[in-house]
């Protein structure tokens, strides 16, 4: 690592959990960003300071006056701008050692697996039902650690779900039967500017400590969040052994 980078990193390399050693596997790592809204603004922009080396950011949709309200990594300049071209602009100026991939377009099962399969750690930062579901999926059949957040309103929450360990619960597990016409849309409901950070930044914070096994991890509970009474609560969560993705494997292995 070059004088500049261990000056830009030092504040990491400070700290015994991580030092030098921690620092370079960042650099080396690869994480998957899907979405680049109002949780993925902050996990971006974290986890590109932070200098992990590779970042893929996926979104189709274009940078709206109404998503500035919360979606700190795009600014006025960058309306009508597509979300992931706009954050890649936004981490070139922050960090420029992060290589910045995007997928501007909506990628079919197949191209998304392909991501998932490249990268060390997934971030749900999505904003519906079918995409969480689908992360799941195709995290837990390529193992990789997903970490999982969502905002509405007042109330977020988080998880991550590490199918690098066999027992690890899943998305599904935690909610087994919940269509799509039960999605909450920020577009419908409203949500809380400094809400998304909160969440989106603990997504950031659980991203780095899976892709440098530090810490305990998230895995196994989900932290409920509060904005509005500032109340964190959170709550254990099992492996459903009925589950239909992750407990009919269970008997497989
Ligand atoms: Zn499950």
């Amino acid at each position: 690592m070059q004088d500049e980078l261990l000056l830009r990193y030092s504040r990491h390399i400070m700290l015994p959990q991580i030092e030098y050693a921690g620092q370079e596997k960042l650099t080396q790592s690869h994480a998957l960003i899907v979405g680049a809204g109002g949780l993925g603004a902050p996990v971006a922009m974290y986890l590109a300071a932070a200098g992990v080396g590779t970042l893929t950011i996926c979104d189709f949709d274009q940078v709206d006056l109404t998503n500035l309200q919360r979606q700190i990594i795009h600014t006025t300049a960058s309306v009508g701008q597509n979300k992931a071209m706009s954050a890649q602009a936004t981490i070139a100026a922050l960090n420029p050692e992060v290589n910045v991939h995007v997928e501007t377009t909506r990628l079919n099962d197949e191209a998304l697996a392909a991501r998932v399969l490249a990268a060390d750690v997934v971030i749900d930062c999505s904003d519906n039902f079918a995409t969480r579901y689908l992360l799941n999926q195709l995290c837990f059949e390529s193992k990789k650690p997903l970490v999982s957040g969502a905002a509405i309103r007042f109330e977020g929450q988080l998880s991550v779900f590490d199918f690098r360990h066999a027992d690890s619960p899943c998305y599904h597990c935690l909610y087994p039967d919940v269509g799509d016409d039960q999605a909450l849309r920020c577009a419908d409901n409203g949500v809380f500017a400094p809400l998304v950070g909160m969440i989106g930044t603990a997504q950031a914070a659980e991203a780095i400590k899976v892709l440098l096994n530090m810490g305990q991890s998230m895995e196994g509970r989900l932290l409920l969040l509060d904005a509005l009474s500032a109340e964190w609560r959170t709550i254990r969560l099992k492996k459903d052994p009925s589950c239909a993705l992750c407990g009919q494997a269970e008997s497989v292995d």
